[in-house]
């Protein structure tokens, strides 16, 4: 059965690592001993206590998160913390800045105006989310609350190499890291909060882990739903209600593999060779092939490409999955193609896609 997986470049839920899925099998029924599977285990019993005790700590260790930060394992999705940042950090008059470079930033600044004030300070939109601005011309509100990114558009293939610098009276940057979390090493102290939805590179869906600076947690507004209130999971270590106990369970088991391939610096090289065996073939194919984003901003997870001839995308997709190499199908949104190429995609599915493209080219071109 091993044998018939497919190289699958979903753009999330994506593929997990083929080791870290064995042993959870191999756990499944019967978790080290305790006689039940981690599914069956109470959230509060010893067991499953050191299960997302270990998680956390190995996240700590993997992006060296200050002791001045907590770590929640959460329910609900990005799209949960979309309304959960403006609740806790602002009062509903706050102004607060969205920097937007594709979709999922504008929806996070869609779903601010019911708790606070929010202004998009830049957007992509007009040029089809395909760069990020010069930071220094950025039109930053100085009484601003936090000011808000994706860094890394999941659709458009936009991602941040660097950040920019809040100049905000608070000096709270806080980013969206959903579909580039755990791909490469990230200087947390930088941010007031990262988050992130766990079905791209960490676990299946069900867990959001949001990294938050202390200082920032506990001025919720009232209206906050207690599922929403960062203090209240804070002082409950996660387990204020039942946490999503078998996404945690998984997010450790690949936390552990991470740092058993050598941490973020040595996931970062290898995603870095994946990401340029892909756009090296797009951008030498002399136009058969393009990815419409500005070169020094392209994505290392989500990589959308087009066919120069359009009429030909749906053949490319269909022979693709014929040879084991599935999800294709750019977004909706935008059409084309898009091949996600999180950590658990192996080089040797990128090696195969890129001489699918080069037989492809040389039948049709
Ligand atoms: N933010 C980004 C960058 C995403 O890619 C996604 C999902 O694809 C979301 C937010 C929404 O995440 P969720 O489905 O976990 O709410």
């Amino acid at each position: 059965e091993e044998a018939d997986r497919v190289f699958n470049f979903a753009a999330g839920p994506a593929n997990l690592p083929l080791n870290v899925l064995k042993k959870s099998q191999s756990e499944l029924v019967n978790w080290r001993g305790s006689g039940m599977s981690v599914m069956e285990m109470s959230h509060r019993g010893k067991e499953f206590k050191s299960i997302i005790e270990k998680a956390e700590a190995d996240l700590r260790t993997l992006l060296g998160i200050p002791e001045n930060y907590a770590v929640l394992f959460l329910q609900g999705g990005a799209t949960t913390q979309f309304a959960a940042i403006p609740l806790n950090l602002c009062k509903p008059d706050d102004p607060v800045d969205y920097l937007v470079t594709g979709s999922w930033g504008d929806k996070a600044f869609k779903e601010a105006p019911k708790y606070c004030k929010p202004k998009v300070i830049w957007s992509g939109k007009s040029e089809k989310y395909t760069n990020i601005p010069a930071f220094d011309t950025l039109n930053q509100n100085p009484d601003a609350k936090y000011l808000h990114i994706c860094a890394n558009e999941t659709i458009h293939g936009v991602e941040f190499k660097d950040y920019p610098t809040p100049r905000n009276a608070t000096g709270i940057l806080i980013a969206d890291m959903s579909s580039n979390f755990c791909s490469k090493p990230v200087d947390v102290s930088k941010f007031g909060i990262i988050y992130a939805g766990a079905q791209k590179n960490i676990a299946p869906s069900g867990v959001t882990v949001v990294i938050i600076r202390k200082d920032l947690i506990g001025n919720a507004q009232e209206i906050t739903p207690v599922m929403l209130e960062y203090k209240i999971h804070a002082d409950n270590n996660s387990l204020y209600n039942t946490p999503p106990c078998w996404p945690i369970y998984i997010s450790g088991l690949v936390f552990e593999d991470l740092l058993e391939q050598g941490g973020l610096a040595e996931v970062e090289k290898k995603n870095k060779r994946k990401g340029e065996l892909l756009y090296n073939a797009i951008d030498e194919s002399k136009g058969f092939y393009r990815c419409p984003v500005e070169k020094s901003v392209r994505s290392l997870m989500n990589v959308p490409f087009t066919l120069e001839k359009s009429d030909l995308e749906a053949e490319f997709i269909k022979e693709a999955a014929k040879e084991k190499m599935v999800q294709l199908k750019g977004h909706r949104s935008v059409g084309g193609m898009r091949a996600s190429i999180y950590n658990a995609m192996p080089l040797a599915g990128v090696e195969k896609l890129v001489a699918f493209m080069k037989d492809f080219q040389a039948r049709h071109a």
